[in-house]
C-alpha cells in the first residue's frame, strides 16, 4: 500500500494516497475493499471535533467509539484534539486499517488514550453496552445496519453522531431503496435533502425507541454527497414516547407548492390540496426542530478558538444552521416562486425582511443558497413577491 503523511487539524496520519482514489470533478470514490481517507470530509470532521468538545463538558470523562474508523482519522482526532477524552476505541474490521490505526496512534503519542481494535463494528458496539458517551458512525453508505448496536452502546446521556452517504435514496432518487432501508417514503421536491435528513432522524429515533432512548437532533448539516446528524440521547421510555409525537408526514402539492404537516406515526393524511390537486406524501419522518440553537452557538464558540484551515466555511455553515433552527419544516426556493409568478427574482434579504415585518418567521437555510424557510402561508409569500 502506497502511503503518505497527512496533517488534519492538529493530528498527523499515515494514509493511503487520496490521489489513488480520485475520480473527476474533485470527488473521491470510496472503496469497500481498501482503506480510504476522504479529504473532502475535513470540514465535517472539524465540526465533529467541536461538537465532541461541547459534549465533553456534560461528562467528566468522555468515552468515544469510532467503530467504522478506516485509517482512524476521526477517532485519533477526537483523542488528540478534544479535552477530556478518557478513552477512544478506534475500530475497523480490515487488518490494513487496524495496522494503520495502531501506527497512527503511536505517531501522535496517543497509545494511552486510543484503543485500536480489529472487529466487526456491530460486535465492538455490542460488547460495550451502555459504555460510550459519544459514538460516531461514519460508514460508506447507510448507517442503518449499525444503529441498533450503536444505541445499545450509548451511555445515559450519550451523543450519537451519524454520517449517511446514501443521499440519493433518502432524497427520492431511489424511493424503493429508501422504503426498504428506512421504512419511509422520500419525495423529490426543492427540499428533498431536508426530507431525507428528516427520514434518517426518524429512523434513528425509532431504533432508539427499541432501547428506550429518546434521540433529539441538536445539529444537522447536509451536502449533495452526505448528511451529518448529531442526536442527543436521553434514556427513558416516556421521553422516547414524547419524541414519537413529533413523528409525522409532509404532504406537498406540486401545483401550488403548499405543504401540510400531519403529526403521528399512524395518522390520516389529507388527500387533496386546497387548490383541488392531489397531494404527494413523504414520511414517516421527524417533523420537529433540526437543531438546538444554543448547542450550535457553543460549537461555534469552540470552533472559533481553534486553528482550522476551513474555519471560515465551517462557522458560516453553522451560523446558517443556527439561523434556521427555530423555523418550521420545509423551505421554499426563491427562483421557483419567481418563475411560478413570472416575476423577476426578488433579493433574498429584502424578501426575508418583508415576511418578518408581517409577523412571520423567516430565515435563509443551509440546505440551499436560493432557499428560505418561513411559516407564512404560500398566499402571503406570493403576495409579497408580487408586490416587490
Ligand atoms: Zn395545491
Amino acid at each position: 500500500m502506497r502511503t503518505i503523511l497527512i496533517t488534519e487539524g492538529k493530528t498527523k496520519v499515515e494514509s493511503p494516497n487520496p490521489e489513488d482514489f480520485k475520480t473527476g470533478a474533485g470527488d473521491y470514490a470510496p472503496s469497500l475493499t481498501k482503506v480510504f481517507y476522504n479529504p473532502n470530509m475535513e470540514l465535517c470532521r472539524d465540526i465533529s471535533i467541536s461538537v465532541a468538545q461541547v459534549t465533553a463538558q456534560m461528562f467528566n470523562r468522555l468515552y468515544i467509539c469510532d467503530p467504522l474508523a478506516g485509517i482512524g482519522i476521526r477517532g485519533l482526532r477526537y483523542a488528540n484534539e478534544v479535552k477530556g477524552v478518557a478513552r477512544c476505541v478506534v475500530n475497523d474490521k480490515s487488518m490494513d486499517a487496524f495496522e494503520l490505526i495502531k501506527r497512527n496512534a503511536e505517531l501522535n503519542g496517543l497509545s494511552n488514550s486510543v484503543e485500536a481494535s480489529l472487529a466487526d463494528a456491530n460486535i465492538i458496539l455490542l460488547q460495550n453496552r451502555g459504555k460510550f458517551n459519544f459514538v460516531d458512525l461514519d460508514p460508506f453508505g447507510s448507517p442503518a445496519p449499525f444503529l441498533d448496536a450503536a444505541c445499545s452502546s450509548l451511555s445515559r446521556r450519550g451523543m450519537l453522531a451519524l454520517t449517511a452517504t446514501d443521499t440519493a435514496p433518502l432524497s427520492g432518487t431511489y424511493p424503493k431503496t429508501c422504503l426498504r432501508r428506512y421504512g419511509a417514503k422520500p419525495l423529490k421536491t426543492e427540499y428533498c435533502h431536508e426530507i431525507g435528513i428528516r427520514i434518517l432522524i426518524g429512523f434513528a429515533q425509532r431504533i432508539g425507541g427499541l432501547h428506550e432512548i429518546a434521540l433529539t437532533p441538536v445539529l444537522v448539516h447536509a451536502t449533495r454527497h452526505y448528511f451529518r446528524i448529531y442526536l442527543q440521547g436521553q434514556r427513558g421510555a416516556q421521553r422516547a414516547d414524547e419524541l414519537l409525537k413529533e413523528m409525522g408526514y409532509i404532504s406537498h402539492c406540486n401545483a401550488c407548492m403548499r405543504r401540510k404537516i400531519s403529526y403521528g406515526l399512524i395518522t390520516e393524511l389529507p388527500e387533496h390540496c386546497e387548490c383541488g390537486r392531489k397531494y404527494s406524501h413523504a414520511g414517516p419522518l421527524w417533523t420537529g426542530k433540526l437543531a438546538d440553537k444554543r448547542f450550535i452557538q457553543e460549537v461555534i464558540a469552540d470552533l472559533s478558538e481553534r486553528n482550522f484551515g476551513l474555519k471560515h466555511q465551517e462557522i458560516s455553515l453553522l451560523c446558517r444552521c443556527a439561523e434556521e433552527a427555530d423555523g418550521p419544516p420545509t423551505f421554499y426556493d426563491l427562483n421557483r416562486l419567481a418563475g411560478f409568478l413570472k416575476k423577476p427574482t426578488p433579493k433574498m434579504g429584502e424578501l426575508i425582511s418583508a415576511i418578518r415585518s408581517n409577523g412571520y418567521f423567516a430565515s435563509r437555510t443551509h440546505f440551499s443558497n436560493t432557499g428560505f424557510r418561513t411559516d407564512a402561508p404560500i398566499e402571503e409569500i406570493l403576495k409579497i413577491i408580487e408586490n416587490a
